[in-house]
């Protein structure tokens, strides 16, 4: 950008602390936390500050503010394509010009309801495109990188990150980061990003936290896939507890997210790879991308948890040549190693066939049933209603039960190598993108998501 002012990274007048001030220039935090105490000493003097200092490149906060673009904002009781100027970004910020940003079913209501919205808001949590700015304070990604910006973030340096639980790194959590409006609508009144992402709209502005950096050539719209559904899918079959070859994997509904699953557990030599939807057409579009049965949960539901539990017993029942018994009461033995519930609920109806269940509950008890003791369920839907398990089992059956935000991501660990995958054939995301739409046709889009009538839907931003 021509007017931005460069200025070097942790150089700026922003830098925090000045821990080493020995009359040279005050370093950054991260610069103190880049080399450590002693480092930090001898940087502090002019042009070793300069040669070490982190590489990106910065630009003075506020150099961007004015900056006119195009968003979908939802504002009182309708949404619609408004001109936005941009305000102020923080050094902690990346500004990034969308390409892509893939539509998730649980924001249908944001695009779609009529719930007034007090504050105008750019809705969808996930988007990519390319850094046009950083914030003075920014290091992981630079000027001119495609970046994705994932609907999860990762610090590294939280809590959540530092034990095991990447997926709920802090800067996701409630009160996490400032929801700062981002910029205004023509009378001055402040836009917020929902999710502090947006992703409908000509600019996304991002912590650094959410951003990847993709050194990849995969198509943008296949890339927006891995901020949300598609990512997800294949998270659930590889990062909690990996299916191992030959392993049984039953899936519930086989949205974007349950094929990605569908893939993900071919990809790693499953045995069978049961998919439990009611909509003809995805049950069709499963068997394509591995699926070894397809049931229709509406077909002889009061049976479908028994026949699945057969579909995944072991060869003999001799116990002592490796076989297993039924169980009884309220231990059943028998069940799949991996079990993977997406099936969501319904907030408006489909334009499809209807699953026996709208609320989903039905599902998630049946995924829980056909785990086998010893078995992992990770649960993706979002689930309309309370849930209730019989305590016994619940207790003692030995179920791993893995509450699938993300379905645990790390997101700067798993996406480069979800990339490697889909370069690599194993996997094909870009099967999934059934439709791409402008600005312009976010309502038609999310319409479509809300119908289930498309995959993945995914807002493209040609001229960008
Ligand atoms: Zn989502
Ligand atoms: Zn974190």
């Amino acid at each position: 950008m021509k007017d931005t002012n460069e200025i070097p990274a942790g150089a700026s007048a922003e830098s925090e602390t000045p821990a080493a001030n020995h009359g040279g220039p005050a370093l950054s935090r991260r610069q103190v936390l880049l080399v450590g105490a002693t480092g930090a000493a001898a940087l502090a003097t002019g042009a070793a500050a300069q040669e070490r200092a982190p590489a990106a490149p910065a630009v003075a906060t506020g150099t961007v503010a004015g900056m006119p673009f195009r968003a979908f904002v939802r504002y009182g009781a309708q949404g619609s394509v408004a001109d936005l100027r941009l305000r102020d970004m923080k050094p902690t910020q990346v500004l990034v010009r969308t390409r892509a940003s893939c539509g998730c079913y649980t924001v249908t209501t944001s695009v779609l309801g009529n719930a007034p919205q007090r504050t105008p808001t750019i809705p969808n949590h996930s988007g990519m495109g390319i850094v046009e700015a950083v914030g003075a304070q920014v290091r992981r990604v630079q000027v001119g990188d495609r970046v994705l910006v994932s609907g999860t973030p990762w610090c590294g340096q939280c809590h959540q990150c530092l034990t095991g639980t990447p997926e709920w790194c802090n800067y996701l959590a409630p009160g996490g980061v400032p929801n700062d409006a981002i910029a205004e609508m023509a009378d001055g009144t402040g836009v917020v990003e929902s999710a502090v992402i947006g992703g409908l709209s000509e600019i996304i502005v991002a912590y650094e936290e959410y951003c990847v950096p993709i050194f990849s050539d995969l198509p943008d719209e296949q890339i927006a896939m891995l901020g949300d559904t598609g990512a997800v899918g294949i998270a659930a079959t590889s990062v909690y507890d990996p299916v191992q070859i030959g392993q049984n994997v039953v899936i519930f509904g086989a949205g974007p997210i349950g094929l990605a699953a569908v893939q993900g557990a071919r990809a790693q030599a499953a045995g069978k790879i049961i998919v439990v939807e009611p909509v003809r057409y995805r049950r069709e579009r499963a068997l394509e991308f591995g699926a070894t049965t397809v049931l229709d949960p509406n077909e002889d539901t009061d049976t479908l948890v028994e026949r699945i539990r057969e579909m995944c017993a072991p060869r003999t029942d001799r116990l002592d040549a490796g076989g297993q018994v039924a169980g009884r009461g309220f231990i059943s033995m028998r069940g799949a190693d991996l079990v993977v519930e997406a099936s969501g609920f319904d907030r408006y109806p489909p334009a499809v066939e209807v699953g026996p269940d709208p609320t989903g509950l039905l599902a998630l008890r049946q995924a829980w049933e056909v785990t086998a003791p010893g078995g992992s369920l990770v649960t993706l839907a979002v689930q309309r209603g309370d849930i209730a398990f019989p305590g016994s089992a619940f207790c003692l059956s030995g179920k791993r039960i893995y509450g699938g935000q993300m379905a645990g991501m790390n997101v700067m660990r798993d996406t480069a190598r979800f990339i490697t995958a889909m370069e690599n054939g194993a996997v094909d995301i870009g099967a999934l993108v059934t439709a791409t739409h402008p600005l312009e046709e976010v309502r038609e889009a999310f319409q479509s998501v809300a119908d289930r009538t498309e995959l993945g839907v995914v807002i493209t931003f040609p001229g960008a």
